[in-house]
């Protein structure tokens, strides 16, 4: 026998038991985001190398060692896109939608990191992003923060933390910059080599590393709060006082610094501690360079990511309620006149009756082993038709989780019957 061919290692299958969940879960976002007015927009999957090069920045674990990059028939390096951010604004700066405008717009699909697969950690994995595009102040800094809240509070998830700090802007950035590399390298010995390597290149981004040992060194860095103008002291506190006057908590984390270049000012994170080691479900924070980094005219734009499979993973945790994809009805037909009319009986009743879930039995097969099926679908009822009930226009009902006796209906009224079935 030929060798099995398996899914590509970190690259899971959703199958049709979770698929409900990731439904729930997309419709609510869909829902919340509309009633801020933020427009959907599909960028394509793949994206020129240099794009995220030029982006998310070159000493970034994701460009230095996660992308899958590779040369396509034309010679150019393309990427299979690590990030939702940097195609969005390619393809506003592209289709013009970013001089003198405003934008609200969201997207979905899968990115891919070569990272280690593990809980919560995936080399495909599903964001839903939302970006702002054209204002500068605190106000749609908030309104962002606002719409993730919300959108926990419809999901129905609680206890998810909001971490939030600033980062400045570039030239506040510098003196701290200086004043941060002084610490580390007076505590060089304690440094890992991840972060002796960042020292030089980007000393910003140790404050984000994972590594437990490095924690204590971490936490007692200087603080970049110290180096901050008023501006950016003013922006922050509006979104403080903003989240205070919604009744929003949130922790600030001066070690919060997210592990793309391109953020100015606003960082934030929803963190939760029900997925163990992966508690992050939902980054972003302000990028005002980014456009200008990218070749366009300055853009201020404000943005988020949610790790879908994460969130899923909570409300699963959760066992949160969920859309049932079980059928209301199973039609078992019997004969071969029943079997033709039974699906056109069928077409009629998914016409009439809203929402309905109406599976036919297919295939034909025995009384008994369409039961047996009947029984499976997890259907409440199953609807008989055979040759004698199609004669006298009806359908026998048998209650499948129900002690209650079978009954007989007419086609006429087998509308009104699964209508009060569904609950319509
Ligand atoms: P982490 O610190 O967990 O590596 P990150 O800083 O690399 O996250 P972002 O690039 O900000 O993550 O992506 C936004 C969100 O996407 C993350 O908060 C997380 O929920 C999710 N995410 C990122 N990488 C993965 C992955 N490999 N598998 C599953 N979800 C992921
Ligand atoms: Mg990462």
């Amino acid at each position: 026998m030929a060798k099995k061919i398996q899914a590509v290692r970190g690259m899971h299958d959703i199958l049709p038991d979770e698929t409900p969940l990731w439904q729930f879960l997309e419709d609510t976002v869909r829902r919340v985001f509309q009633s801020y007015a933020y427009r959907e927009i599909r960028m394509p999957i793949l994206e020129m190398t240099e794009l995220f090069k030029r982006s998310i920045g070159e000493i970034t674990d994701i460009v230095e060692k996660e992308m899958y990059s590779f040369v396509d028939h034309n010679g150019d390096s393309l990427t299979l896109r690590p990030e939702g951010t940097a195609g969005c604004v390619r393809a506003c700066m592209e289709n013009g939608l970013l001089h003198n405008q405003i934008q609200r717009l969201w997207y979905q699909g899968p990115m891919f990191r070569h990272e280690r697969p593990q809980k919560g950690r995936y080399r495909q994995f599903q964001q839903i992003g939302l970006e702002a595009y054209g204002m500068s102040g605190p106000d749609i800094d908030l309104e962002v923060i606002l719409v993730t809240a919300r959108l926990w509070r419809e999901l129905g998830i609680p206890g998810l933390e909001l971490q939030i700090n600033t980062l400045g802007m570039p030239d506040e950035r510098k003196a701290y910059r200086a004043r941060l590399v002084g610490y580390f390298q007076a505590h060089q010995d304690q440094l890992d080599e991840d972060s002796r390597r960042r020292l030089n290149s980007n000393p910003l981004r140790i404050l984000d590393s994972k590594n437990p040992e490095m924690m204590e060194l971490v936490s007692a860095a200087p603080s970049l709060m110290d180096d901050l103008g008023e501006e950016s002291r003013a922006h922050f506190s509006a979104i403080t006082e903003g989240l205070d006057a919604a009744g929003i908590d949130y922790v600030i984390n001066t070690c919060l610094v997210r592990g793309l270049d391109y953020y100015s000012r606003t960082v934030f994170e929803w963190v939760t501690d029900l997925l163990g080691a992966q508690g992050t479900v939902c980054a972003g924070g302000r990028y005002d360079g980014l456009v200008q980094q990218l070749g366009g005219r300055p853009t201020p734009a404000v943005g988020f990511a949610m790790g879908v499979d994460r969130l899923v993973a909570v409300l699963e945790t959760l066992g949160q309620a969920q859309v049932s994809t079980v059928p209301h009805a199973y039609l078992v037909l019997a004969g071969e006149k029943a079997r033709q009319a039974g699906l056109v009986l069928a077409e009629g009743l998914r016409s009439e009756v809203p929402g309905l879930r109406l599976q036919c039995n297919c295939g034909g097969g025995s009384f008994k082993s369409q039961f047996k099926r009947a029984d499976r679908s997890g259907a409440a009822v199953a609807l008989i038709l055979g040759d004698d009930e199609l004669e006298n226009q009806q359908v026998g009902v048998k209650w499948l989780r129900q002690d209650r006796e079978q009954a007989s209906v007419n086609h006429n009224e087998l509308a009104e019957f699964l209508k009060e079935m569904t609950g319509e």
